[in-house]
């Protein structure tokens, strides 16, 4: 497995494996890898000939007062672990050869970024439309795989795809959980012992509605009244957002049907933990 730190050298790689008729599957990541990133490579692998993953802890989609220099970072770990799951290259830039001082365009996708985590990450998504679109540029994919554990940012970059004509197959995966249900997450690492606990309500709000709508309760003021319920038996947790959406444009509805989302995110403690569920 080769690894990269300049876009340069690793746009000259992409070229020749291009031109030896190689498919580059790209797949995006901070870093600290688990199950649910390797998933994404194993996916890649499978799909293409040549797979690229990125490991970039992108300060502009960090707001302020986040948690960009606490974000767990294990550069060794991960390169072992991309490798098993199929990795032919690793891309490490620093943040000063992605943003040059005198970097200054920005990609703002503006219907689906609105809400959720849109609304309480202020810039969020524009950081990351532009680190995205920069990886893009330099890896020239064929496809790209990201994660329906964030639903909102996979449906941004798909849309930012065709919006701007880019050539690429972005690709949506399932979300993979720990055994209790938590969804896999690298910030799942800040929790205490008995915050990990607390973390299990937002699958069990999950499961809750996805149980009381095969029942045949179709109202999102009800279900999401319930799951409301659910979360606050856990001491540590502040509900941010429960949203009922539609499955593509993420807007609120207020009767649910199959292939409607329920979206949370929910803070544990000070951890930001974010799931959902496609109905
Ligand atoms: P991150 O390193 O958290 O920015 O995530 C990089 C990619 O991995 C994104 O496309 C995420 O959606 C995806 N991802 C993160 N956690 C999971 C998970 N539990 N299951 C599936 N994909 C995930």
């Amino acid at each position: 497995m080769r690894t990269f730190t300049g876009p340069h050298t690793l746009y000259s790689f992409v070229m020749r494996q291009k031109r030896a008729g190689k498919r580059i599957g790209l797949v995006p990541t901070m870093g600290y890898l688990h199950e649910g990133h390797l998933s994404l490579i194993k996916k890649a692998h499978i799909d293409t000939d040549c797979v690229i993953v990125s490991i970039f802890v992108n300060p502009i989609q960090f707001g302020q007062g986040e948690d960009l220099a606490a974000y767990p970072r294990n550069i060794a770990r991960d390169k072992k672990l991309a490798k098993i799951a199929g990795a032919d290259a690793v891309f490490i830039p620093s943040a000063e050869s992605m943003y040059p001082p005198d970097y200054s365009v920005y990609v703002t996708e503006r219907n689906l970024s609105k809400r959720w985590c849109g609304e309480h990450r202020q810039g969020h998504f524009t950081g990351v439309c532009t680190v995205v679109l920069r990886l893009f540029s330099v890896c020239a994919p064929d496809c790209a795989y990201f994660g329906q554990k964030d639903i909102q940012q996979a449906l941004i970059i798909q849309k930012m795809a065709i919006d701007l004509f880019l050539p690429v197959s972005v690709v949506l995966c399932p979300i993979i959980r720990e055994h209790d249900g938590l969804a896999m997450s690298s910030r799942n690492v800040y929790l205490s012992p008995s915050e990990r606990l607390d973390a299990l309500v937002l699958y069990k709000a999950l499961t809750h509605a996805v149980a009381r709508f095969k029942e045949g309760i179709f109202s999102a003021g009800q279900l999401t009244g319930e799951m409301n319920a659910v979360i606050q038996t856990a001491s540590s947790a502040r509900i941010e957002y429960i949203a009922c959406v539609d499955g593509k444009t993420l807007e609120p509805v207020e009767t649910l049907s199959s292939g409607c989302r329920i979206l949370l995110a929910v803070r544990i403690g000070t951890t930001r933990l974010i799931d959902n569920i496609l109905l």
